[in-house]
């Protein structure tokens, strides 16, 4: 079997319960070293052969699985975050079912969630926004037009943008372009929960010179909208006068 596992963003306690679980009993663990906290390398048992999957190819990797597989083997194939956003499990998937190997995802903690924690924010603050809008600029991967970052900003909602720390001017251009003022705030979270973390707290008229100033490039994400402020409303769940199935409010 192979398990695709989300690593968690970084700190290894955010590994699920269900992943350590799983690498305790592994074969074979190919992780995304770029990225995946080797300490979560220390839940595997002594015997099992670790790959980093950096240098290796999506051919070299089903090959690893393959061969695991044909000896009923366990494989863990550990990504960062949650393996469903730019995990590029997806390849993999479709040809292990070419290949009649059974495979399962475990989820992880996203590095947005982390980014938030961090910052003691809420995406979804009412009166400000209700939606989260996780995307990317363009690099080597091509972004479908209908998702330029121009047009996404017209909503004004809030914004994680992942894999762009090297591009934020051109990002805060096309943010701005799209509506956000150059007073909207923003955020760069770099290695969210590593203890080499770094945190910044801008505007998006500063948010190219700031990155600039704490030198983040990579491993970063970059978080924009009023969500950041101050503004916002209480509630409607833990209201008061608010019904719902749990609680009968005051004044209804
Ligand atoms: N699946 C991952 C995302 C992988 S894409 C997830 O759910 O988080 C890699 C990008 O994710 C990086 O370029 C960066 O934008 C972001 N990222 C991953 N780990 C991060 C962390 N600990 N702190 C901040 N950003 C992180």
């Amino acid at each position: 079997m192979i398990y695709f596992v989300g690593a968690g963003p970084g700190d290894k306690e955010l590994l699920t319960l269900k992943g350590a679980r799983l690498l305790a009993r592994a074969d074979c663990v190919i992780y995304a070293g770029s990225l995946v906290n080797p300490e979560l390398l220390e839940f595997a048992p002594e015997n099992c052969r670790i790959y980093d999957s950096a240098s290796m190819t999506l051919e070299e990797i089903i090959d690893i699985m393959r061969e695991c597989a044909n000896r009923d083997e366990n494989v863990v194939r550990l990504h960062t975050g949650d393996p469903s956003l730019y995990g590029a499990i997806r390849e993999q998937i479709d040809l292990l079912i070419q290949h009649g190997i059974d495979y399962q995802i475990v989820p992880g903690v996203s590095s947005f969630a982390a980014a938030a924690a961090t910052l003691g924010a809420e995406y979804t603050v009412p009166g400000v926004s209700q939606t989260l809008i996780l995307t990317r600029m363009e690099g080597r991967t091509p972004v479908p037009s209908k998702e330029n970052i121009v047009t996404l900003a017209k909503i004004q909602a809030s914004m994680a943008i992942f894999l762009s720390a090297d591009m934020m001017a051109e990002l805060a251009t096309r943010l701005m372009t799209g509506g956000y003022t150059s007073e909207t705030p923003a955020a760069i979270v770099y290695k969210a929960s590593w203890p080499d973390e770094i945190v910044a707290k801008t505007t998006l008229g500063n948010l190219a010179a700031e990155g600039e100033r704490i030198g983040v490039t990579k491993t970063a994400l970059i978080l924009v909208g009023d969500f950041l402020g101050d503004a916002g409303e209480r509630s409607l769940l833990y209201h008061p006068d608010f019904s719902h199935g749990y609680r009968t409010g005051a004044t209804t």
